[in-house]
């Protein structure tokens, strides 16, 4: 596995790649967990060559987000990743990415507005400026993310072909704790209670999924079996109902409609979506 620190390592690593070797690339944050493991594993079954790239954005975290104590580990995940195959790890400092005198930032009008990003404005600013930076460098074929971030995954889309830029972004599954939680770097600061509390959130799909699989089809009222299922274990920040390719509210559902939500567990804000049809 090789590992570069700079723009200038991974250009030079990326021009020796024999042209038609097919390149799949996982953009992280890092401390990493089965989720993030199995963009890994699903990068190395399409592609010849994986690329994974390690990096805690400033820009997608607001003022008062946790930009400071986002939880980091690069010994253990370069370790993780070593075991798991990977070919280049790129793990850049900020003054590589955002040196003095960094002008250029890239918007994606409409869906960034929406749900996480009326709660955090900025935040999908940040995400499609660090992702569009990292695919010029990697020039990947394939990327891999977690459909976890189901709203990053449709800005990321949309911002690929406006820029016509040819990378196929594949949206894997969420993985789960055998509890239900959706992994997240984030369930770190979550004590045993949290974690517990923390529940509502996947219990809250499960009621949802349920009670539409027994007919109910009114959205108030599913919303209302959602909300109760949290009821005071979280604060809800957000929760919808949502068709799945705008992420406007729906009025009628169906197996495709969404509930997508974020829920803060004290100070802890963790988001988790579903699909109607499906089955936690
Ligand atoms: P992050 O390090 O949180 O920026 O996440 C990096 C990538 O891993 C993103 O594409 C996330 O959607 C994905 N990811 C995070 N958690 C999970 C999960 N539980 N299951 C699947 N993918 C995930």
């Amino acid at each position: 596995m090789k590992l570069l620190h700079s723009i200038t390592e991974l250009r030079e690593a990326r021009a020796r790649i024999a042209p038609g070797t097919s390149v799949g690339f996982v953009p992280t944050m890092g401390y990493l967990h089965e989720g993030h493991l199995s963009l890994v594993a699903a990068s190395k079954a399409a592609c010849e060559l994986t690329f994974v790239s390690i990096y805690v954005n400033p820009s997608q975290f607001g003022p008062n987000e946790d930009l400071a104590s986002y939880p980091r580990d690069l010994e253990r995940d370069l370790e993780l990743l070593s075991t798991y195959g990977v070919d280049y790890v790129f793990f850049p400092s900020t003054e590589e990415i955002y040196p003095e005198g960094y002008k250029t930032w890239v918007e994606v009008s409409g869906i960034s507005q929406r749900l996480c990003g009326a709660s955090r404005p900025g935040h999908f600013r940040g995400v499609a400026t660090i992702v569009l930076k990292l695919v010029n460098l990697v020039q990947p074929h394939s990327m891999f993310m977690g459909s976890k971030d189901f709203q990053q995954v449709l800005v990321l889309k949309t911002m690929l072909r406006d820029l016509n830029l040819q990378v196929n972004l594949v949206s894997c599954p969420i993985i789960r704790e055998a509890d239900g939680l959706a992994m997240s770097s984030r369930n770190s600061y979550l004590d045993s209670q949290q974690h517990q509390r923390a529940l509502c959130l996947s219990s809250a799909i499960k009621a949802v999924q349920a009670a539409f699989r027994a007919g109910q089809r009114s959205v108030p009222a599913l919303l209302e079996i959602a909300g109760e299922t949290i009821g005071d274990r979280g604060r809800i920040d957000y929760l919808e109902l949502v068709d799945p390719e705008r992420l406007e509210p729906v009025t009628t559902v169906d197996d495709m409609s969404r509930l997508i939500m974020a829920v803060y567990i004290d100070k802890v804000r963790l988001i988790d979506n579903a699909a109607l049809g499906e089955q936690l």
